[in-house]
């Protein structure tokens, strides 16, 4: 048998190559890891957490306005810094890429600070040119933010850099209308900022159900953010006063001091040396891979992001987990993409779990649609005239939930637990044979009509 560097070679410290490492070498494997930025990855350092984080910063703004109407004497000028915020946020970042690190350690994993690249099939080669093998390598490296190719677009930010501005921007321009650009667009505008945000078709958050993101977009358009669509990119000029000019498709130019760019992410594959050992890649760039994370070369694997199935932590955590249990831990493991919850952290909320109501239509025939539309107890009392809404898409013939979709406060929340109901395949009649939990929000789960 060769005689390997390692039993397994993960290149990212992400999500997924994080998980794969840590169970790989609990299972016994002798494991390398290499990153080239800092451990923990896109939802750590630049992602999901420090985002989750900013969101509940800005919900200050509405919160600090309805404590008047609940007693609370708040000035009109509440002061808001972003250098605490920023600072804060970044600090945690730090100590969760520091436990991260940790664990890897105790886990006896060698955690190498450095770009690696594939150049064979067993082989990779850092960047300082040393060449280590493995039995197995497994490509971990994520996506980064997709930047249209146009005039100025180095004159535009992305998420990236959006943690680490020195002073939140009075104007603000988000290209894309998906997560990312709704995430921030709620953001920036509870800063202050005045937010345009443009697409390229004439819809916001493709995926979700329409009534969610109408409601989104209503409620968007009432507090002040500006949606232009069929707005194709054009480009950016920046003037000599620092102002940015962006021009687009069917609509007059914008002038903001802060572009963003969310137009989606792509893999991380471009250089990474993958044709030295023939692995296959797709038309954006992602690694193919089977049902057990195995590329088109037999002894390379690939997880989370770069892999461009389901582009969410808790799915890139599940495949390395699979992967590390199925090839070192003696137990076969597969991942079931069915049900899969996911949520937008805009301001409101919005969160859903299986088929819309479009998708059901158009594979089942026959279905049931229960919704409740209201206004949730403490905006009623604060005056804030946003309306949630949830909405239970049923199979017409046997009553089996297959979607739900929410927009509201804490919706996410809510979601995770209906969404246990919804994987185990439970009825209406089920639901509402719970008797509500009153006065709360996630009743009228149970009490749709
Ligand atoms: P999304 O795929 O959500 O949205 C991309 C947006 O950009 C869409 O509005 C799309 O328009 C538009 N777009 C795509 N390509 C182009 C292009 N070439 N030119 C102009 N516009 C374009 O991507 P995000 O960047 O917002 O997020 C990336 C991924 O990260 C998400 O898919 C998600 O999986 C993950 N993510 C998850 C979060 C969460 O779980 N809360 C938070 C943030 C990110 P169109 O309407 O035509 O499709």
């Amino acid at each position: 048998m060769t005689n390997y560097d390692y039993d397994l070679f993960v290149i990212g410290a992400g999500s997924g190559g994080t998980r794969a490492s840590r169970v790989a070498a609990a299972h016994g494997a002798r494991v390398a890891v290499a990153e080239e930025y800092r451990v923990g990855g896109t939802c750590v350092i630049r992602g999901c957490v420090p985002k989750k984080l900013l969101v509940y910063g800005a919900h200050f703004a509405e919160d600090l306005k309805d404590a008047k109407r609940f007693g609370w004497q708040v000035p009109d000028d509440c002061d808001f810094s972003w250098p605490t915020l920023r600072d804060n946020v970044l600090e945690e970042v730090d100590r969760i890429n520091a436990a991260y690190t940790t664990t890897l350690e105790s886990h006896g994993v060698d955690i190498i600070h450095q770009r690696a690249t594939v150049s064979g099939p067993n082989e990779v080669t850092l960047a300082d040119g040393t060449r280590k093998t493995a039995a197995k390598i497994l490509i971990a490296v994520g996506a980064h933010p997709a930047v249209p190719d146009c005039v100025g677009h180095e004159h535009g930010i992305t998420s990236n850099e959006a943690f680490h501005l020195d002073a939140i921007p009075k104007r603000v321009l988000i290209a894309g209308a998906g997560y990312i650009a709704n995430e921030f667009a709620g953001i920036f505008h509870q800063f202050g900022a005045h937010v345009i945000i443009i697409n390229r078709s004439k819809e916001i958050l493709r995926g979700y159900d329409q009534a969610i993101r109408d409601r989104l977009l209503q409620i968007s358009l009432m507090k002040g953010l500006e949606f232009r669509f069929d707005a194709t990119f054009e480009g950016i000029e920046k003037g000599d006063d620092g102002c940015l000019t962006v021009t687009m498709a069917n609509h007059e130019p914008a002038v903001v001091d802060l572009v963003m760019f969310a137009t989606g992410r792509r893999p991380n594959t471009r250089d990474l040396g993958l044709d030295t050992a023939g692995v296959e890649l797709d038309d954006m760039g992602a690694v193919v891979v089977d049902a057990d994370n195995r590329s088109t070369c037999d002894s390379i694997f690939a997880v989370g992001d770069v892999t461009n199935r389901i582009q969410l932590t808790p799915i890139a955590i599940r495949e390395g987990q699979a992967f590390a249990d199925t090839f070192f831990g003696g137990k076969s493991v597969r991942i079931d993409y069915d049900n899969v919850p996911s949520a937008v952290f805009s301001h409101p909320p919005l969160a859903a779990v299986g088929m819309t109501e479009s998708q059901a239509r158009q594979k089942l025939g026959s279905v049931k649609v229960y919704t409740s539309d209201f206004r949730a107890m403490k905006n009623v009392l604060a005056g804030r005239d946003e309306r949630a809404l949830y909405k239970m898409v049923c199979d017409g013939d046997t009553g089996k939930i297959v979607g739900l979709h929410m927009i509201g406060p804490d919706v996410p929340e809510i979601l995770q637990a209906a969404a246990i109901a919804v994987k185990a395949g439970l009825t209406k009649d089920q639901f509402d044979d719970t008797v509500a939990l009153h006065p709360t929000m996630a009743e009228e789960l149970v009490l749709m009509k």
